[in-house]
């Protein structure tokens, strides 16, 4: 009975796995119809002019070797990324984000197909690996860059907590800090551990941030290592790229989602703070923000908006998905992602366009 019961369980999920395969297959196949016939490039004809700000992190030459610290939501493959940079120069036209800012303030008009390219956290790789391909392609970019961990050795915070629960041996998390324990013996239930680990190191800032991030490795057990080398930029290799042309702005200091930081104190440090430092090693105004999204909703709020405002940022890009059009908040800015596959590139940015 027993067996039975798994066999036709067993039978019914894989139908319904067949089923959903198969909608994805048709998903896929109509995406790829529209992009093919331009329907979507047509739809998009008919709306107002609009920009849209593609979101990357990491690109490396080999994403799985450092998978444990950075995770493949974050990470594009060099080749997947030239090949999306090639795309950009050949179907659309690439602009920086001091164009969009002067279309917004009607100064500019932008080209149709206006797309621009943005990097988060400050990764390295930004400057080795994804520089050169911008450059190859002419392609201008803003770089947001996470002050605390400027030259450092150290990983950001959510790598090392990625790291803590990639290597644990341990079967169950208990967090002293949640009064709870999680499961964690299989990689889906892992996930949903590391979910809320993230969820509940977002708030936190500078001293705490560190507290609890160390307070996780040693409840998983995991000796609180260093990458093998270093992931994030220094101050000249930021300089090389400001130098090079592109926009390079603070993403923070220490990667909060800073809508979640309650003091007013903490807050101030995370945007006041990461703009003076950066000012003072770059020798320039740094005018330019991104929101982090490490966890938690929303990333923004009234009090988020006033402060950037008041630090002196006169753009500022967030992870709402969407087109920039005219009438939007330079210090709001919407953003979309960058899938790997092609047609799901050109699907995202296609239909961005067209919204
Ligand atoms: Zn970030």
């Amino acid at each position: 009975m027993e067996i039975i019961t798994h066999v036709s369980v067993t039978r019914r999920s894989k139908d319904a796995a067949d089923a959903v395969a198969g909608i994805q297959l048709l998903k896929r196949w109509a995406k790829k119809a529209l992009i093919k016939t331009g329907s979507l490039r047509a739809a998009a004809r008919l709306s107002p002019p609009a920009a849209v700000i593609l979101t990357y992190h990491s690109v490396r030459d080999e994403p799985e070797t450092d998978a444990d610290w950075i995770g493949p939501g974050i990470t594009h493959a060099t080749k997947v990324f030239a090949r999306h940079m090639e795309l950009i120069a050949r179907q659309f036209n690439p602009v920086s984000l001091e164009e969009i800012l002067l279309f917004l303030e009607g100064r500019k008009k932008l080209p149709r197909w206006a797309v621009a390219v943005t990097f988060d956290d400050g990764f390295l790789d930004n400057l080795e690996v994804a520089a050169p391909v911008l450059e190859r392609f002419s392609i201008p970019a803003a770089f947001y860059l996470t002050v605390g961990l400027m030259g450092q050795p150290d990983a950001p915070w959510y790598s090392r907590v990625r790291h803590a629960f990639m290597t644990t041996h341990c079967k169950t998390w208990r967090s002293s800090r949640l009064h709870r324990t999680w499961d964690i013996s299989d990689p889906s239930a892992r996930d949903s551990a590391l979910v809320g680990a993230y969820e509940m190191c977002a708030p936190l800032v500078a001293d705490t941030q560190q507290s609890a991030v160390s307070a996780i490795e040693r409840e998983l057990e995991v000796e609180s290592a260093l990458p093998r080398h270093r992931f994030m930029m220094n101050w000249e290799e930021a300089k090389a790229l400001s130098s090079a042309g592109h926009v390079v702005g603070s993403h923070t200091v220490t990667h909060p989602n800073i809508a979640h930081v309650s003091q007013d104190a903490a807050l101030r440090a995370e945007l006041f703070e990461s703009k003076r430092q950066m000012e003072e090693h770059l020798h320039g105004p740094v005018t330019h923000f991104s929101y982090p999204h490490p966890a938690l909703k929303p990333q923004w709020s009234d009090r988020t908006l006033a402060m950037t405002r008041e630090a002196g940022y006169t753009a500022a890009v967030t992870t709402t998905s969407g087109p920039v059009r005219m009438g939007a908040n330079p210090l709001l800015l919407s953003r979309i992602n960058a899938p790997r596959p092609d047609h799901e590139f050109l699907w995202n940015l296609e239909r961005a366009f067209s919204e």
